[in-house]
């Protein structure tokens, strides 16, 4: 793919992402791996109103070469492609009701979410929580690139989701999987619920591998 038809393509999943809910007032971000750096959406712009042509470029050392000023959060796309080689783009959401499960006190921070679903296990798998830090805090950037290279899917507390994947249709799927099982997730709360098997976790890991 070029470079242009990338940038109409992250426009179009903003627009996408912000119809369905997903990203309210600037918050938000979207980066795509290029061969010598990747392009991410600038600061202060809304996912639902991105112009292609200003959509920001970064060396692969995280320099700003063209387009508007890159996201403050572009800190957190770099951590995540240093670790995933395989990674070829990210999306980062403020996403309500994934928010709303980093806030719980007494969740798993190894695994916040339960198998719910086939889905869940096959686009997510495990899901580690990060520690709460202030944006752009040293530290944050430290615990992800933690995490990062066994997991392509992390969730920052009280904050939202960071997911990549090998290609930005399959990252957007996997952020509307990881909300949708988040919100099924707060709606089971008390119930007496079934997750899957070890068993048949076990066997989508196998089937299903992710990149
Ligand atoms: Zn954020």
């Amino acid at each position: 793919m070029t470079e242009a038809s990338l940038r109409e393509e992250i426009a179009a999943y903003g627009e996408l992402l912000t119809g369905l809910g997903l990203a309210h007032g600037s918050t938000g971000n979207i980066s795509v791996r290029l061969a010598d750096g990747w392009l991410i959406t600038p600061t202060n712009s809304r996912l639902g109103r991105l112009d292609p042509a200003r959509i920001a470029r970064l060396d692969q050392d995280g320099r700003h070469l063209a387009g508007d000023p890159p996201s403050k959060e572009a800190f957190l796309h770099r951590c995540v492609y240093e670790m995933r080689p395989g990674a070829k783009a990210i999306v980062h959401l403020h996403s309500t009701h994934s928010v709303a499960v980093s806030c719980l006190a007494g969740i798993d921070a190894d695994d916040v979410l339960p198998p719910l679903t086939a889905y869940y296990v096959m686009r997510i798998g495990r899901l580690p929580l990060i520690p709460y830090f202030p944006p752009g805090d040293e530290r944050l950037a430290a615990a992800v690139r933690q995490v990062a290279a066994r997991h392509a899917a992390v969730l920052l507390a009280n904050h939202g989701p960071v997911v990549a994947a090998g290609s930005l249709d399959a990252a957007v799927g996997a952020v509307e999987e990881l909300e949708a099982t988040a919100r099924l997730f707060l709606l089971l709360r008390g119930e007496e619920t079934r997750p899957l098997t070890a068993e048949a976790v076990e066997e989508l890991e196998r089937r299903y591998p992710r990149a």
